[in-house]
């Protein structure tokens, strides 16, 4: 049986939790106030402190990225040599600077799946969430047998898994999830005070608002920790939004028709580009 010690049981490390004991594996969730709520949801087999990780084949560390290097160091003196550590956060060259510190950095494989939801918490964990979606691994100067063994917990959970270097990804990601979800919160917050005056209009809204906000209701602190993480590739993102809002803008402001029909193609063109 493969063991793996889950640091972290909210939504993306409780679905780990969920899918490895699926898949039979015999897992561990360790956290402070959610492994509770894991074990009772069955979502792991047992609750365990870092101090654990000496008995697992695979650590699996699904906390937000700015908790990752703290919890990181806390770990580094339970880790036996051959235990493979990985983790799911949302960007990846933070997360590897933190893991060189580790004892045996070549055991450290990054790993970052794209499945996900709005919502937080074991309570939101689903065995399959992972099933036919893509997870990102950023191998770096990892060993090829704590890659593979990272690979097959992956395919174990029914994701597909593609490598690339971290700077590839956190570039990737700067543009397909960190600029939306940073525009959504935005969003959001505009359409609010635009209603200012407007009295009670709750309800009023057609599928484009709640389509373009859904993400806008994520957590928190995950979504500080990650753009503080990806502060450059970040704001280069939102330097080009600003710039196609500014054009889309002064389309409208002008009256330019010809300018609103072009700002509308190049979204269809960066849209057919990301989703292929
Ligand atoms: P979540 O449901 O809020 O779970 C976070 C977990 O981390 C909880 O178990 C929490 O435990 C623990 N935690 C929070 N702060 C901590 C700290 N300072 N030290 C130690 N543990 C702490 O969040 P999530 O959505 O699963 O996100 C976890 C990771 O997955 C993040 O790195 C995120 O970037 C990444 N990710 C998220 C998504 C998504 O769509 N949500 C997708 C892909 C990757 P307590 O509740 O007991 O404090």
């Amino acid at each position: 049986v493969t063991r793996a010690l889950i640091i972290g049981t909210g939504l993306i490390g409780g679905s780990v939790a969920a899918g490895l004991r699926a898949a039979g594996w015999r897992v561990t969730g360790c956290d402070e106030r959610a492994a509770a709520r894991a074990l009772e949801r069955g979502l792991v087999d047992e609750i365990g402190g870092l101090d654990s990780a000496r008995a697992v084949d695979a650590v699996v560390l699904a906390v937000p990225v700015g908790a990752t290097p703290g919890v990181l160091a806390q770990l580094a003196p339970h880790l036996a040599r051959e235990t493979v550590v990985t983790d799911v956060g949302s960007t990846k060259l933070g997360v590897l600077a933190a893991a060189a510190s580790l004892p045996w950095p070549s055991r450290f494989v990054g790993g970052h799946p794209l499945a996900g939801t709005e919502r937080s918490g074991p309570d939101a964990a689903d065995a399959r969430l992972f099933a036919g979606r893509r997870c990102l691994l950023t191998p770096g100067g990892a060993d090829a047998d704590a890659v593979a063994l990272v690979e097959n917990l992956w395919r174990a959970l029914g994701a597909e898994v593609s490598s690339m270097t971290a700077a590839e990804h956190d570039q990737l990601l700067a543009a397909v999830s960190h600029l939306p979800h940073a525009v959504a919160f935005a969003l959001a917050a505009a359409a609010g005070s635009a209603l200012a005056g407007l009295g009670d209009v709750a309800g009023l809204h057609g599928a484009g608002f709640v389509d373009t906000t859904r993400i806008a209701s994520s957590d928190g602190v995950m979504w500080r920790d990650i753009f503080l993480a990806n502060r450059a590739p970040l704001l280069d993102a939102l330097d080009r939004f600003e710039d196609e809002l500014a054009r889309l803008r002064a389309a409208v402001a002008l009256g330019d028709v010809d300018g609103i029909a072009a700002a509308v193609e190049r979204a269809h063109a960066g849209r057919r580009r990301v989703l292929g």
